[in-house]
Formats: C-alpha cells, structure tokens, sequence
C-alpha cells in the first residue's frame, strides 16, 4: 500500500521578479518498505523536494498524503509532533550533539519526546547494535570516525521507529571506503526494518543499492 502520495506539488521562493519555482509540479506515490534515489544536478529541487515530503517545508500548492492523511491540513505544532513520530532524517552533516555519548545522542529524540531514561536506553542501544556500534555507545562524536559518527545518526533517526526515513545526500562529505559502510549500514537497516527510504545523492554506487531511481530535471520528474 502507499505511504506517502505526493500530488501536484508546486513550491516557489520569493514574490514578484525574485520569484523562483523550484517544484513545478511533482506526482509521486512512496510504497511503504520501497527504496527510492533521488538524483539530478544541482540545484534541480531534491533538496526542496525531500523537505516537502518530510513535511519539514510547506508547499506553494500541492498535496502530501501520508497513510492517506493530508498532511498539511494540520497546524504545525501538530505537524511537528507528527514528523516527530512518523519521519527520521540524516543529513549530510550529522549534527550530533558533541558534548554527549553516541547512545545520549541515540536516546535523545525519545527523551525529548517525554520517555524515561531507562525506557529510550533500550531500543537505543539495539539500534546502535544494529549500525555494527555495540562498541561505542560511550564514545563521544568527536571520538568517532566520519563514518561512525553517521552511522549513530542514522540510529537516531530510527530510534522512534518512523514509517518513512529520508536522507539528503548522507555520504556526501565521506570519501569512498567511508561511504560504502554507510551503505552497508542503510542495507542493513532496510532488510531487518522494512522502514521505506529515500535518498538524495550525487553517488551512483549508491543509487544503484535503491530498488527505484527518480530523477529531477528543473523541478519536475523526468519521464523515461
Ligand atoms: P545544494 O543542494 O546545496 O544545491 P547539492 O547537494 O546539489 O548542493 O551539491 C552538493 C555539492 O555536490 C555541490 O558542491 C555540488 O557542486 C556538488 N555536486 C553536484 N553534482 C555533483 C555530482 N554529479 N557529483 C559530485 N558532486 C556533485
Ligand atoms: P538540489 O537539492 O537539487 O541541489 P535545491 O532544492 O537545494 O536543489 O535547490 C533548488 C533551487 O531552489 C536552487 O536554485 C536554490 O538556490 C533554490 N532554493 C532552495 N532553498 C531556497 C530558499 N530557502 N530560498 C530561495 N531559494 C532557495
């Protein structure tokens, strides 16, 4: 069944001459447990497009379907508390939090959202198991490789369990062994999660791991 329907959306910055449409006009059905890449050159709206779709961003026009919900009906406080719970996201940079381990780091979201210490440790330090981090749950991020340290971030991004995870570009600050244990890790998570991915990335080793590829050209998705 589908997640996320994505339809007509349009989203333009700026009024009048400075006006630039960067969305003109994007279809697009997410089935859950489906693996997508989402390519084009620069400046084509990937960026734009996944913040939409993870409801980080409202749209000039358009509709984001969620479940079947219309997503941008709700206010945002309650848009946030629902990104909260049904969307992670890992960016190219982790944004780790420096001065806490890489399981605080983990736990965080869930503590953030109202759990007890002992409840978010649990299926934080599953999670970081899972990344191949067993070994470094009191690692701080400064402690840890490049790799590493966006390995925890994907662990956080799943620590509450989201339906949908969304990364822009993960690996493009990693050089090429270092992006390939990302890789692995993304794989990895999918298989044993089933939790529905879409990847913006200039890296074509790792398209090519995604079961589908959409590619923008200027706000819209090319038709092949
Ligand atoms: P932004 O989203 O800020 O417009 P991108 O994420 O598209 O930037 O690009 C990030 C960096 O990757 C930029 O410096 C861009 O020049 C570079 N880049 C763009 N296309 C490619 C490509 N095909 N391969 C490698 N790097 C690229
Ligand atoms: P991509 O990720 O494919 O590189 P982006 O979605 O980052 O593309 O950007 C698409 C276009 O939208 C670019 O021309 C960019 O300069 C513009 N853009 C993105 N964010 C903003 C913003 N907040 N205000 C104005 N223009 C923006």
């Amino acid at each position: 069944s589908s997640l996320l329907e994505v339809v007509d959306l349009h989203k333009s910055y700026g009024a009048g001459t400075g006006r630039v449409d960067v969305l003109k006009g994007i279809d697009l059905t997410v089935v859950e447990g489906e693996t997508i890449a989402l390519v084009g050159a620069s400046g084509a709206g990937k960026s734009t497009l996944l913040h939409v779709m993870g409801t980080l961003d409202r749209p000039t026009s358009g509709t984001v379907r969620f479940c079947g919900e219309d997503v941008f009906k709700k206010s945002d406080a309650a848009l946030a508390v629902f990104r909260n719970r049904s969307i992670g996201f890992v960016f190219q940079f982790h944004h780790l939090l420096p001065e806490f381990s890489a399981l605080e780091n983990v736990m965080m979201p869930a503590l953030i959202g109202g759990q007890s210490r002992a409840a978010a440790a649990a299926p934080a330090r599953e999670l970081l198991g899972e990344v191949g981090l067993a070994h470094r749950l009191n690692h701080k991020p400064g402690e840890l490789s490049g790799g590493e340290q966006q390995r925890v971030a994907i662990a956080r991004a799943l620590v509450l369990a989201p339906k949908l995870l969304l990364a822009d570009e993960p690996t493009g600050n990693l050089d090429m062994k270092t992006s390939d244990e990302v890789h692995e890790t993304l794989d990895n998570i999918h298989r044993k999660t089933g939790v529905t991915l879409v990847i913006v990335t200039h890296n074509e080793r790792l398209a090519a791991r995604m079961a589908r590829t959409i590619r923008l050209v200027d706000g819209r998705i090319e038709t092949v």
